[in-house]
Order: C-alpha cells, then sequence, then structure tokens
C-alpha cells in the first residue's frame, strides 16, 4: 500500500495504525532519513542539509534505500509506504523494483487535505523521539503536556516543521510530488480519501480500502 498525500496530510498518524492493526510494517523514508542523521551516517550528513531547507534527498539515493528496506524479510508479506515515492522517478524505480520482486497487488491511497490546513497541522505537530507517537499542540496535544503521554519522552518540533522550511516542502510537494498522483490514477488500483476529517473516519476509510487487496 502506497500512502500519498502533501507533508501533514496524516500519512504518519494513519500508517503507524495500520501497521500495529494488520502487522504491515510501516516504511516511513522520512523517519529512515531521521534516524540515518541522528547516527552521523554518511547518508545522513548528505540527507540533514537538504531536509533542513524542505527539499528532496536525490532519488537514486532513495533507490537503493528503499531497495534495502523492502528486501527485510517484515515486507515479504507487505508493506505500507509512507513518503515514498515522491516524484515520478521514484515511482518508476518502484514499479522496476517490484515488478522484479514479482510483486503484484499494489496500490495507492491519496489522503487528501487542502493547503492551509496541512500548514498548520505541520507547524502544530510535535513528536515522541521513543514511541513515535505523534501530537498537535492545537489539534491533539499529550494530555502532559510537552511529554508523550504514552512513555513520558520529551516531545520533539522537527527542524523542518518550522515555520521558514513549511512553505519550501509544500512548494516540492506542489512541483514534484502531486504529478505522482496521475501517474498512478493512469494506472488504477487508485483511491482518493477526503483527509480534512477527524482521524478515526480516515482510518476506518483506510481499513476498508485495505480489505480490498
Ligand atoms: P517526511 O518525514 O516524509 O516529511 O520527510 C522528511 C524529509 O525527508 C523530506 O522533506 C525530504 O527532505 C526527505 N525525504 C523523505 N522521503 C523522501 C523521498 N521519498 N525522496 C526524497 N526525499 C525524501
Amino acid at each position: 500500500m502506497i500512502l500519498l498525500g502533501a507533508p501533514g496530510a496524516g500519512k504518519g498518524t494513519q500508517a503507524k495504525r495500520l501497521e500495529a492493526d494488520f502487522a504491515l510494517p510501516q516504511i516511513s523514508t522520512g523517519d529512515i532519513l531521521r534516524a540515518a542523521v541522528g547516527n552521523q551516517t554518511p547518508l545522513g550528513l548528505a540527507a540533514k542539509q537538504i531536509m533542513d531547507i524542505g527539499g528532496l534527498v536525490d532519488d537514486s539515493i532513495m533507490a537503493g534505500l528503499i531497495e534495502e528496506r523492502i528486501a527485510e524479510p517484515d515486507c515479504a508479506y507487505g508493506f505500507i509506504l509512507d513518503g515514498y515515492p515522491r516524484t515520478t522517478r521514484q515511482a518508476e524505480i518502484l514499479c522496476e523494483l517490484l515488478n522484479r520482486q514479482g510483486d503484484g497487488d499494489l496500490f495507492v491511497v491519496n489522503i487528501h487535505v487542502p493547503e492551509d490546513t496541512v500548514r498548520r497541522r505541520i507547524i502544530g505537530r510535535r513528536s515522541c523521539p521513543s514511541c513515535g507517537r505523534i501530537y498537535n499542540i492545537y489539534f491533539e496535544p499529550s494530555r502532559d503536556g510537552n511529554a508523550c503521554q504514552n512513555c513520558g519522552d520529551t516531545l520533539v518540533h522537527r527542524s523542518d516543521d518550522q515555520a521558514e522550511v513549511v512553505d519550501r516542502r509544500l512548494a516540492v510537494y506542489r512541483e514534484q510530488t502531486e504529478p505522482v498522483i496521475a501517474y498512478y490514477q493512469a494506472q488504477g488500483h487508485f483511491y482518493q480519501v477526503d483527509g480534512f476529517r477527524a482521524i478515526e473516519p480516515i482510518y476506518a476509510e483506510l481499513c476498508r480500502i485495505l480489505q480490498l487487496h
């Protein structure tokens, strides 16, 4: 399952729930890159500069990363892609990879949310570095203030969620990622979901779609 949608559309929130309920791994390329940044690997050091200004990491670097991840045993029965593909070139690379694996049943869900809403969602977003739970200081704050209500760790505000970087990320989304929607629409197995709703009804719709496959 590929989850498409602008930054802040709710892909990560929904993917984490699906992962827990359907035992399908969430593959968040943003999380993988942030882990590389945290570990100061060569990939992390290169990616950090790009992420900090809201750009996209090179398609060929992302291809290696995604190929390695989907070859892991936990992906054998399916996986949820969150944040990949972000360009039509990445979509083509993914298609080649899946064809090589003989992996047929790909389907795509676009979570659509108006741009002014995603902007507010991103700027208010806080996440737990330990358990990954995502909050929003405006819409869904932690009951424990700046601590995670699940595990107590201190919540973090991603450096690329600061207002200055968000506009650039949204522009990159419009220019480079939105065309991916048309790419998959033309191929079929494409679903559009209204993401301008509470988490629960969106989740219920995603579950219905997932069960069709
Ligand atoms: P995300 O957590 O999905 O919002 O991703 C955070 C940042 O990681 C993005 O703004 C990009 O700089 C980088 N990134 C994540 N996924 C990709 C991708 N598929 N292609 C290129 N860059 C990516």
